[in-house]
């Protein structure tokens, strides 16, 4: 999968990608990062990419003709017109469902706004979608971008050694993962569940599916409303309810 990402900050996406299961997918091919600096597009003498807003008020607008024509450009490399995200708070908020949705397209073009955004009328032009990362405001969008890249690419096939190690994490079955434990059994006079060393593969994964189900109803009962409970799992539930 391709990523472009259309930034004023061309290094900070590379240096903060570079590293660690990203960076390794980069290396084998399996993903591509392609940051497109928008100040090497702008007509201006002096290099500016930003003016002042019409109408008044504080801060710049990022202005039209440098975006438009950096896309225009991703579009010539990619031979069709490639799908542009502008990350904005303004946008869907990014899930893990909205991940599985780009991890199968071909490419993707990633716009970072900064100061006060973006020429409204260029986003009319080019935007496909609009996402934003939570309900805050960032200084650029390039930490959103890489939010994406990095949630996108674990699911690109092949990138993840383990293919299972996805589908049992938090969201996938739409409740949190349950805890996980590693060596030594005991630290800090705090021991393992003893379940987990029992080698009983069915007693662990029920034990596994309850701690999803009580970490769930206690740090994010909203998931549970779209969750399909068994009636095993109400019991369960009801059984926590009663001890609390
Ligand atoms: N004036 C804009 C508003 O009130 O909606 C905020 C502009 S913000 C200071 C500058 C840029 O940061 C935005 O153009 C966008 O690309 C990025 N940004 C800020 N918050 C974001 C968020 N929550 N999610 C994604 N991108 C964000």
């Amino acid at each position: 999968m391709k990523f472009y990402v259309l930034t004023l900050f061309p290094e900070m996406i590379i240096d903060a990608l570079s590293n660690s299961i990203v960076g390794r997918a980069m290396d084998k091919g399996q993903i591509e990062l392609i940051p497109v600096n928008i100040r090497d597009y702008t007509l201006d003498k002096h290099k500016k990419v930003d003016d002042y807003p019409y109408g008044g008020g504080a801060g710049m607008v990022m202005q039209a003709q440098p975006i438009y024509d950096a896309y225009q450009h991703i579009c010539e490399e990619a031979g069709h017109k490639v799908h542009c995200v502008y990350l904005t708070p303004q946008g869907r908020t990014f899930q893990q469902k909205i991940a599985h949705e780009y991890a199968l397209m071909e490419d993707v073009c990633l716009l970072c706004g900064h100061y006060e955004g973006i020429d409204e009328r260029v986003l009319e032009e080019i935007v496909d979608d609009y996402i934003s990362i939570g309900d805050y405001v960032l200084t650029g969008g390039e930490l959103g971008a890489m939010v994406l890249i990095d949630a996108i690419s674990r699911l690109v096939p092949g990138v993840l050694h383990n293919d299972d190690s996805a589908s049992t994490e938090s969201f996938e079955q739409g409740l949190l993962e349950y805890p996980q434990y590693s060596r030594p059994e005991t630290w800090n006079n705090r021991k393992v569940p003893a379940i987990l060393l029992s080698g009983d593969h069915a007693k662990v994964d029920q034990w596994r599916h309850e701690k999803s189900l009580e970490r769930t109803l206690e740090r994010r009962p909203d998931l549970l409303e779209s969750y399909e409970l068994t009636e095993a799992d109400k019991k369960y539930l009801k059984e926590l309810d009663n001890c609390n």
